[in-house]
């Protein structure tokens, strides 16, 4: 916990007195850019991977970076889904994954989940993507599958999303638009789903067109989401 104590203290006497006017902004209100759908892990920083500002991103963090589908019960997800795009007017909603993700690994391999019943019972918005894994990824062993299982889940998550009222009566418009990431830990390299080339290819200088040589390996070709 000291450390913790000693980054406020830090924050309130270095970082915040530099940014007095963004924050004197911010207590007016938020327009964030986008809503950001990603995993809990500690090793992510989303502000930092973005290079973003407080105020930037409106985001939902847990494990596995799942959206339960819309009709779910004490789903707080959908809370902030409803809230971020009816109320913030938010126009992109990006699901990003991540390698070497401990909910990819748990729904690959339920047994290590037998003392995490609440985890457990959290990762059935992962079904989808544990049964496009068994069925058609049977080659893929070790990283290679968990890569793949998370690049699926990502995939499975923008399905979902599509389930929710407000996020399709804003598709059908053309308002909203949904986008599928992969945070590699290793390299901090972030790969975005592209639906034409139906994979996952690096994210580089933004108006040129992705590079599909830097695709994430182990992404066979799938349908789009
Ligand atoms: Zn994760």
């Amino acid at each position: 916990m000291q450390t913790l104590v000693e980054g406020i203290h830090h924050f309130q006497q270095h970082v915040f007195p530099s940014k007095l006017r963004l924050f004197k902004r911010l207590a007016k209100g938020q327009q964030p850019i986008a809503l950001l759908i990603i995993c809990s892990d500690s090793r992510i920083n989303p502000n930092l991977i973005t290079h973003t500002e407080p105020g930037e991103l409106f985001i939902v963090r847990n494990v596995g970076n799942m959206v339960p589908p819309h009709g779910v019960s004490n789903n707080g997800e959908a809370a902030a889904i409803e809230y971020s795009v009816v109320e913030l007017n938010v126009q992109d909603i990006i699901v990003c994954g991540h390698t070497h993700c401990g909910a990819m690994q748990g729904m690959l391999n339920p047994k290590s989940l037998r003392g995490l019943p609440l985890v457990r019972k959290w990762l059935r918005h992962g079904l989808a993507t544990t049964h496009i894994m068994r069925e058609n990824y049977r080659h893929l062993r070790g990283s290679a599958l968990l890569a793949a299982t998370a690049q699926e889940n990502v995939l499975v998550q923008l399905q979902h999303l599509e389930t929710y009222p407000v996020v399709a009566a804003r598709l059908a418009r053309g308002d909203l638009h949904l986008h599928g990431w992969m945070y590699k830990i290793e390299t901090g390299e972030v790969f975005h789903y592209d639906p034409r080339a139906k994979q996952f290819v690096l994210i580089e200088h933004a108006c040129q067109p992705p590079d599909e040589s830097r695709s994430l390996n182990a992404s066979p070709a799938r349908a789009t989401a």
